[in-house]
């Protein structure tokens, strides 16, 4: 059921539904939540497209439904004034004295890729329902610390690591002090798994704060759901080719502020038409926002999280051996071709001999990237 403002209100009517503050706090509504956004009638989100206008009134409406107070600078809006998107911010006041500010985010543009229509459920509708539900949830019961929730726009190239990129704009002109910003959690890619029925989330970057690691590792997942940490040079310091930058996360830790990514990793619809709101995982994406709402309380109630990284190799090593173990234990699928299989396999007899330098591990770690991607291919994937 969902409660249509339309009657209630007048110049402005919603085109999109809004629903009550229980339902999305608890998760029921979630599924249609993301449907929603990821519906190809908004054409995919882009920044200043029509579509995101609509996506914009439906997330505002949302977030003053649950209680959420604004933070942006006119109500939950920031316009990114160095080109055409807009942020939406919200926040949510702790019950402690603490001044310490958790942000919580996930980029709400897709982008408009050309004559088929890509909906972008799980890059990004799937995050922004979890960050929709987590913030209802804390607005109804608040966490110690304050929780700023921040819906970025203009992750999407072109504007990717640009000025317009909504998460570099904010920290150019943020609306809370950046020095009371303890983390900033980036949700980008959830409701999905690197192959269909993989049940792992990453969460990479708690490298950068002990007090960050120590708190996801200590969130308690489901039988549904595990939670595996881990470096992000794995995925960013590429063995062939530039270093990469995966998300929103990239400015905060430019600057010193500690960051968590929350990711399924890149499947092989990423990017493609084929990115469906039919397609996503809900139980997983469910037991992803519970995870969330718990790591963000024990985050807003813990001790104070400061900026000091701590490469984790032996950890990363063995975070590498758990997901080439459970890659080739999956059910034989499209995704993984019998090259695949030897290429992986072949990755895994080197980490398990204990053999493998730090290289050989990110190596394996990208390997396995390229395999269960969307540009999987003999060639591209055999030159790692
Ligand atoms: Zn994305």
């Amino acid at each position: 059921m969902w409660i249509s403002l339309t009657l209630l209100c007048c110049a402005s009517a919603p085109e999109r539904p809004v629903w009550s503050a229980e339902e999305v706090r608890g998760g029921a509504a979630l599924p249609a939540v993301v449907r929603t956004l990821a519906d190809p009638a908004l054409d995919g989100r882009e920044e200043g497209s029509p579509g995101s206008a609509i996506v914009q009134r439906m997330l505002v409406d949302q977030l003053r439904a649950c209680g959420v107070q604004p933070a942006g600078e006119q109500g939950f809006r920031q316009a990114i004034r160095t080109g055409r998107g807009t942020n939406l911010l919200g926040r949510v006041a702790g019950v402690g004295q603490d001044p310490q500010v958790i942000v919580v985010s996930a980029h709400y543009d897709h982008q408009d890729l050309g004559w088929r229509t890509h909906p972008g459920a799980q890059d990004n509708a799937a995050a922004v329902g979890a960050l929709l539900q987590v913030g209802c949830a804390l607005a109804e019961a608040p966490a110690e610390r304050d929780v700023i929730l921040a819906f970025w726009d203009a992750e999407e190239p072109p504007t990717f690591l640009t000025s317009q990129m909504g998460s570099r704009y904010w920290h150019a002109h943020p609306t809370v002090a950046l020095d009371r910003v303890g983390a900033v959690v980036v949700l980008d890619l959830l409701g999905g798994g690197l192959w269909d029925g993989y049940g792992t989330t990453f969460a990479l970057g708690a490298e950068t704060s002990p007090q960050l690691w120590a708190a996801a590792e200590a969130t308690p997942t489901t039988a549904l759901h595990r939670v595996q940490q881990a470096s992000l040079s794995l995925v960013e310091e590429m063995v062939v080719g530039p270093s990469m930058v995966w998300s929103d996360y990239e400015v905060f830790r430019a600057h010193r502020i500690p960051v968590l990514f929350l990711t399924d990793g890149q499947n092989d619809r990423y990017h493609t038409p084929r990115d469906t709101s039919e397609a996503l995982d809900y139980d997983k994406l469910g037991a992803e926002a519970r995870w969330l709402e718990a790591l963000v309380r024990r985050l807003g109630a813990g001790p104070s999280i400061r900026w000091s990284p701590a490469p984790r190799p032996e950890h990363d090593r063995a975070a590498v051996r758990t997901l080439l173990t459970e890659a080739l234990a999956a059910p034989e699928t499209a995704v993984w071709g019998a090259t695949a299989r030897g290429a992986l396999q072949a990755s895994l007899q080197e980490l398990q001999t204990g053999q493998g330098s730090t290289r050989d591990v990110r190596a394996a770690a990208q390997r396995l990237m390229c395999w269960a991607g969307p540009r999987a291919s003999v060639f591209t994937c055999g030159l790692l």
